[in-house]
């Protein structure tokens, strides 16, 4: 479940993600794939310092495919490494060793060119909650032969799963938080459900939604609401009161109408939607410190 952070929190969560950072060679950072800007960590630079990192964009499954496309020509314009998957049914994991390989390329050459023995790449998942670190963790360990293990040396004993003879995997990920004192960047996590609820005004969330689907996917609202009229956001959720019964002749419950709205936006009910755009980004785009 989605916690609510507070500095306390999030000094803890970056010292913890610090010990483990200590134990791996590269970052999986995890984001959603419908927001990928949205659901990262605004500090990720500063916490993973020079660490080798590849970005994942989960829940492919659920995002706009042809934006996911151009997020994926965005952050290889940028340098940054990031492939696409899908951890609840699995597809697209086998991305993740070549990738990590490629990304640690001119280290491992250097190190057979030093006549070093090749050995597993270490890796951690890192990322907000809800994002899918323990989904994605759980499939490693099914799809594969699990030999965990301790290693010395380490204060608490990380257990590694092994994903093939060319990935270790740290079995527990880092957990980041998210940041949005920027109401766009909070309203699209709360339409996700990486925030609680009851953090942000569900109908506004509610609201935000209909506008951004109706802006940039139309015809989903079309189906959805079964009306080609054009509503605001509150003659919509009193179509959906309608509809659902939600209403009497002196009351219209405009909140549970808002909830089944987002509940029907995250059960992909209007389609697949992507959140975060990256026209909308790219201006301030800055590139990875090399
Ligand atoms: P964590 O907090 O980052 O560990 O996130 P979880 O692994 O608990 O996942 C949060 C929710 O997202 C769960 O309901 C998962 O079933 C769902 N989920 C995770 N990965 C995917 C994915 O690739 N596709 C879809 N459709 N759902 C996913």
């Amino acid at each position: 479940m989605p916690i609510q952070w507070f500095p306390g929190h999030m000094a803890k969560a970056r010292r913890q993600v610090t010990e483990k950072l200590k134990l791996v060679d590269i970052i999986f950072e995890l984001v959603d794939a419908r927001l990928p800007i949205s659901s990262a960590n605004p500090m990720m630079h500063e916490i993973i310092h020079q660490k080798r990192r590849v970005l994942i964009l989960n829940k492919a499954d659920m995002a706009d495919p042809s934006m996911t496309e151009k997020w994926l020509a965005y952050y290889e314009k940028q340098g940054i490494r990031a492939v696409a998957i899908n951890s609840k049914d699995g597809q697209g994991l086998h991305k993740l060793t070549k990738a990590a390989q490629a990304e640690m390329s001119e280290k491992i050459e250097r190190n057979r060119l030093r006549g070093m023995k090749p050995r597993a790449i270490r890796a951690m998942i890192l990322g907000i909650p809800n994002v899918g670190k323990s989904t994605l963790i759980n499939r490693l360990v099914k799809k594969n032969i699990t030999q965990t293990g301790n290693r010395p040396g380490v204060t608490k004993a990380q257990q590694w799963i092994k994903v093939g003879k060319e990935l270790d995997l740290l079995d527990t990920p880092g957990i980041l938080w998210p940041k949005f004192e920027d109401s766009d960047v909070g309203f699209r996590l709360a339409l996700t459900g990486a925030i609680k609820d009851d953090i942000l005004d569900l109908t506004e969330v509610a609201e935000y939604g209909y506008d951004y689907v109706g802006a940039f996917y139309p015809t989903f609202l079309t189906d959805y609401l079964g009306t080609e009229e054009p509503l605001t956001g509150k003659e919509m959720l009193e179509r959906i009161a309608k509809n659902r019964q939600l209403m009497d002749e002196e009351f219209i419950d405009y909140s549970r109408a808002a909830e089944h709205f987002v509940r029907d936006f995250r059960a992909l009910k209007m389609g697949r939607v992507t959140l975060d755009r990256p026209d909308e980004y790219e201006e301030v785009a800055t590139s990875e410190p090399s």
